[in-house]
């Protein structure tokens, strides 16, 4: 019963804390995944900006690369050697430099000098992968040419760039695309203006580095939003090939957008201006979109990784539930059996051990079951009573006295009290009574612990007792003898004795029988008890003989006591029996006597008094 109380408490505790446990686990994985919600985007962010500021610095690498490249062209000695004297073995030179130059960079396609007046004085192309010097023939006029008449204007030191485009060849779109871009200086000589050094670079190798991302979709657009190429579907010259193809056919929702900020971004979309490093007024554009299942496989892992700390959240969170489950459930169990022992113990005490407590007053506050039963009386009939109502009325008032002087002054008393119970029974109680204080230490009542030893008691008066007559029994009547010597021989008090027999009982027995017989002794016993003083000792010798043991008195005195039974006897109507005689014989103790000699003496008396007639007191 108690085990399986104690196993509730276990498992309602182990319930509670494995719901709060699974609780923490969902909090920190609906935290978590919230968070993962902002993770992802700050994640894909942090992912794109880098990819961005790579993709910004090879960009500005190359250009710096490129400018680099030119003022080394524009300033160089052989080019100026030429200029100033444009000689046969000068243009040989600055051809010979202008092929090892482009030979030498890969992304070359052209190199020319173009002198003032807008003519091609020296080239170098790049076709098909062949380099070549084109011949002095071949060489063009290009004043109306764009470039020339944009470049020529410009100052010292200062770098022209066109705009991205498609390489033509001979007026045509050269196939396949070949994206190119020009950059030129203007060569100055003293001050004066001497032409201009421009070269094609193949934008492709370019490009292509730019839209290779991948977790992302690149679009690369100029500033109107024609195409110029996108990741996977490349080639896509929408603007140069007429095919209509924008941004907007890509990204129709946040085209205007991009094209309207240097940095934007949206949920998926990140977009840079290349301007700042490519510085062709193109401002060219490159656009992020964020691959779904990049969103998808980032989202997976931090939904993992929420999935996992929830899972570790909730291994957890139920051992230790378990375990501090454990310790209330087990104290609870403790608590219980606790309880249930001391409820146990003052049920016992209840029970079986008798207490009563009153206030100052004696009035009874409370008592226990066990002083209900010996008592008789209900604990509604004891409360609020006083304890007179168990007080013996035999008991020597002197008793209660000594008692109250007692506990009055705060001492615990300790004895023997005989009560009675509601029906006039009595009964025996062994008491330590003691006062029960306040915390100011002031008496507010007094508690009895008592011990029932009625039985005992019984037992011990059955011992001195005659079963027939109630008086004291022959055991009883020698050890009296015994005190009453030793009294004697110490202090010197006198004492006698009367012994006494009925005259003539065995006509008693045989004429009215045998219990008519025990009537005339009991009858007998009482008139010997009512005759005599309480300090004296009545008891049954033996048979019909009885003795009376008077302390300090004499032998003439106590022969007139023997008279007074013996005249007591003989006006007593014993009934049916009628009326009956008792001889008596009386002697009194002398110094060095036994007992039996004492004894002897009296019935000599007593003999005597026989044969007297009977009827008779004789003194020994
Ligand atoms: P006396 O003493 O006068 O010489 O004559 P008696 O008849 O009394 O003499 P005796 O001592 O011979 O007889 C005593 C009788 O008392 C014998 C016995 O039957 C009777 N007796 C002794 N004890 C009891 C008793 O407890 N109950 C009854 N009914 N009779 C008893
Ligand atoms: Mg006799
Ligand atoms: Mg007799």
């Amino acid at each position: 019963m108690e085990k399986s109380k104690s196993l509730k408490y276990y498992f309602l505790f182990s319930f509670y804390f494995i719901i709060f446990g699974m609780v923490v686990a969902a909090l920190t994985s609906y935290v978590n995944y919230s968070m993962t919600v902002v993770n992802i985007k700050k994640q894909i962010t942090r992912n794109v900006n880098s990819i961005f500021d790579e993709k910004a610095f090879y960009t500005n690498q190359i250009m710096k690369r490129y400018v680099l490249l030119l003022n080394t062209f524009s300033k160089n000695s052989l080019l100026i050697d030429y200029i100033e004297n444009p000689a046969f073995h000068n243009k040989e030179h600055l051809d010979a430099f202008f092929l090892a130059s482009v030979e030498s960079t890969f992304n070359l396609m052209q190199l020319r000098y173009i002198d003032e007046k807008g003519v091609e004085r020296s080239r170098v192309d790049r076709k098909s992968g062949r380099v070549f010097i084109v011949p002095e023939n071949k060489l063009q006029d290009k004043s109306d040419s764009y470039y020339f008449k944009e470049s020529a204007k410009l100052p010292e030191n200062s770098i022209w760039k066109s705009k991205v485009d498609l390489n033509r060849e001979h007026g045509k779109i050269e196939i396949p695309l070949n994206p190119t871009f020009r950059m030129a200086t203007p060569v100055y000589i003293n001050g004066n203006f001497k032409g201009i050094v421009i070269v094609n670079l193949m934008m492709s190798n370019v490009l292509n580095n730019l839209v290779k991302a991948d977790n992302f979709d690149v679009f690369i657009c100029d500033g109107k939003g024609r195409m110029l190429l996108t990741t996977g579907e490349n080639q896509i010259w929408s603007g140069y090939l007429n095919k209509h193809v924008t941004l907007k056919n890509y990204l129709p929702e946040y085209a205007d957008k991009i094209l309207a900020n240097d940095v934007f971004s949206t949920e998926n979309l990140y977009s840079f201006n290349l301007e700042p490093q490519i510085q062709n007024g193109e401002n060219i554009r490159l656009v992020f979109k964020t691959k779904q299942e990049y969103i998808l496989e980032t989202r997976a892992d931090n939904t993992y990784a929420a999935f996992i700390i929830a899972l570790t959240t909730l291994a957890v969170s139920i051992p230790l539930a378990w375990i501090a489950a454990f310790i209330p459930s087990r104290l609870q169990t403790k608590l219980t059996e606790t309880n249930r022992s001391l409820r146990e113990f003052m049920n016992i005490l209840d029970r079986y051990v008798i207490t009563t407590s009153t206030d100052v007053n004696q009035i009874i506050t409370r008592v226990s079951l066990a002083f209900s039963r010996i008592s008789g009386y209900s604990r509604e009939e004891l409360i609020g009573n006083t304890n007179k109502l168990i007080r013996h009325p035999e008991n020597d008032p002197a008793i209660y006295k000594e008692l109250w002087e007692t506990i009055q002054c705060g001492d615990v008393w300790q004895g023997e009290l005989r009560c009675q119970d509601k029906h006039g029974n009595t009964f025996w109680l062994r008491k330590i009574i003691s006062p029960d204080l306040n915390e100011k230490g002031e008496i507010i009542g007094y508690t009895s612990i008592d011990y029932d030893f009625t039985a005992i008691k019984q037992i011990e008066e059955m011992s001195v007792t005659d079963q027939l007559t109630k008086i004291s029994n022959r055991r009883w009547l020698d050890a009296s003898l015994k005190k009453e010597m030793v009294r004697f021989e110490r202090y010197g008090h006198d004492f006698s004795v009367i012994l006494l027999d009925i005259d003539h009982f065995k006509n008693v027995n045989d004429n009215f029988g045998h219990a008519e017989g025990d009537s005339v002794l009991i009858q007998l016993a009482a008139i010997l008890k009512s005759s005599t003083r309480a300090s004296d000792t009545v008891g049954r010798w033996g048979g019909e003989e009885f003795l009376i043991i008077a302390p300090e008195t004499l032998k003439d005195d106590c022969f007139v006591l023997a008279e007074k039974i013996r005249h007591a006897v003989e006006d007593h109507d014993f009934g049916a029996v009628g009326h009956v005689t008792v001889s008596l014989g009386v002697a009194q103790y002398e110094s060095g006597s036994t007992a039996a000699h004492f004894i002897i003496n009296a019935d000599n008396a007593l003999y005597r008094a026989k044969q007297g007639g009977r009827n008779r007191t004789e003194k020994a």
